[in-house]
């Protein structure tokens, strides 16, 4: 059978001496693992088109066991985010994200619309600090997770919002909130407000974005955990920026 897939390249890893097994996110077909033959010889014209977070054209080959690819062309590379060291380890963290949210074979093409998004907003834009939370965000609520910010998750009351529950994902008032000190995050007005303009609003608004360090650190805070909690993996990009930063990259 053969067939072409268009999808973001996640990651590659080494197979054998000259080829890789490379994982891509498709629109349409889902995540997919696929063989690329040879791609490790200098001359393959195949390097170019599986490189991580290329978005690429593929065509395949499938008989029983996983898919060949036999040949390929780059729709976006994304040069301007390869460029810049904190743009590619933000990027690095999204197809992390997606790789470990994503099931083989399960499409999700409204979030694979928001990843595509993400990254030419990255590869436009000279200033990003809430891209990825919005991403992070727009992806929980993608797969069923998406927190609860209008009202408290307990008495439903909108007044005195004052604190985040992970476990029953949404905010508390400040009447619950007292019994689940534990637990609980504490949530600034601020922060309540960003989280719902990163639910609500599309990319292109965050330009417009003015936001203090407290609050960009409880957003973030908040989202990593949530993620961690309701998706049963620990993602954290601190860990992932030093992993590279040591010498990985
Ligand atoms: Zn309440």
């Amino acid at each position: 059978m053969y067939f072409y897939i268009e999808g973001l390249v996640l990651k590659n890893m080494d197979f054998k001496e000259a080829d890789k097994i490379v994982t891509v996110l498709a629109r349409k077909e889902g995540k997919l693992g696929l063989v690329a033959k040879g791609v490790k010889k200098p001359k393959s014209s195949l390097r170019g088109v599986v490189q991580p977070f290329c978005y690429s054209r593929l065509h395949i080959s499938k008989g029983r066991g996983m898919g060949l690819i036999t040949q390929g062309r780059v729709l976006d590379f994304y040069g301007s985010i390869r460029e810049d060291l904190d743009k590619t380890l933000q990027v690095v963290y999204l197809m992390e994200l997606l790789d470990k949210c994503t099931a083989d074979a399960d499409p999700h093409p409204r979030l694979f619309d928001l990843a595509l998004s993400v990254l030419q907003y990255l590869d436009s834009e000279d200033s990003f600090p809430l891209v990825i939370r919005w991403f992070e965000l727009r992806m929980l609520t993608e797969l069923g997770f998406g927190p609860k910010l209008d009202r408290c998750i307990r008495c439903g009351q909108s007044e005195a919002l004052e604190r985040f529950s992970i476990s029953e994902g949404g905010v508390l008032c400040r009447g619950c909130g007292v019994s689940s000190q534990a637990e609980g995050l504490e949530l600034s007005g601020e922060t309540l407000a960003v989280l719902r303009v990163l639910a609500a609003r599309d990319l292109d608004f965050l330009r417009r974005l003015r936001v203090s360090k407290r609050a960009l650190q409880q957003v973030e805070n908040l989202l990593e955990r949530f993620l961690a909690y309701h998706l049963e993996r620990r993602f954290n990009l601190k860990n992932i920026i030093k992993f590279l930063k040591d010498d990985n990259l």
